[in-house]
């Protein structure tokens, strides 16, 4: 079984249109995992829930999502977010929103935990610190732990007395035996680590590897969209610069 492993999205079509043809040209995926925040910030929301719901998948709700049908309050998001959150609910259809409300916090995938911020606290923690990384290793008891939300790819390993970051290397195939790890595969829809191609994962679960990849998408085509929506033009440039 191939997963392809998805975080992110952001309602960013032509991202996750990309990451779907460049995963699928490299070889045949069995399922989609996706580690939350499907929508909000880009333009596409009911598209992309679309896409996703098109193909045999799995997935878990991320803040975003859960502010844009309601289960969340705005007034927890910056002023950017808050209102293509409010835009975004406005796109969903009553299926599209269930399906979101549908979604677990947390789920146990072939030997992982998968969640968006924290096995601590699933909807808003973000594990970009050693400390955070440790109470994070406390809370779930698979070998491997998926986590997205900060839009950072990342390998993290328990230490003797905490745990260390590295880069998740890219197009590398990583094996995963039975040491704990955690891994954030960064954000298909709007990168943060200074690379704006979309980042995504894939999973072999018969060889138990894992690689990271990058793929460049139709930047200008998501911006054109998002101006024509009138969403935060913070949210338009960020995307070119991948921060
Ligand atoms: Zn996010």
């Amino acid at each position: 079984m191939r997963a392809l492993i998805v975080s992110d999205v952001h309602s960013n079509l032509e991202a996750f249109r990309s990451v779907i043809e460049d995963a699928e040209a490299r070889e045949n995926v069995d399922s989609i995992w996706s580690l939350g925040d499907l929508v909000g910030y880009g333009p596409d929301p009911a598209e992309v829930v679309e896409l996703l719901m098109s193909r045999p998948h799995q997935a878990i709700a991320g803040n975003h999502d859960l502010a844009s049908i309601g289960k969340l309050s705005l007034e927890a998001f910056n002023p950017h977010a808050a209102a293509a959150n409010k835009w975004t609910a406005m796109q969903l259809s009553q299926e599209q929103k269930d399906f979101i409300g549908g979604q677990e916090l947390r789920l146990e995938l072939d030997e992982f935990t998968v969640v968006h911020g924290s096995p601590r606290d699933p909807i808003w923690e973000y594990v970009m610190s050693e400390r955070a990384a440790v109470a994070s290793f406390m809370h779930f008891d698979t070998y491997r732990c998926l986590l997205g939300h900060s839009h950072i790819p990342f390998l993290c390993r328990p230490t003797e007395d905490g745990a260390s970051f590295v880069d998740f290397p890219l197009d590398t195939e990583i094996t995963l035996a039975t040491d704990r790890i955690i891994i954030n595969p960064g954000s298909v829809g709007q990168p943060r680590d200074g690379d704006p191609r979309a980042s995504y994962a894939v999973f072999d679960s018969e060889s138990s590897t894992i690689a990271h990849h990058r793929v460049a998408y139709d930047i200008p085509a998501t911006q054109e969209k998002m101006r024509r929506h009138k969403l935060p033009d913070a949210l338009v440039e960020r995307l070119a610069v991948g921060r």
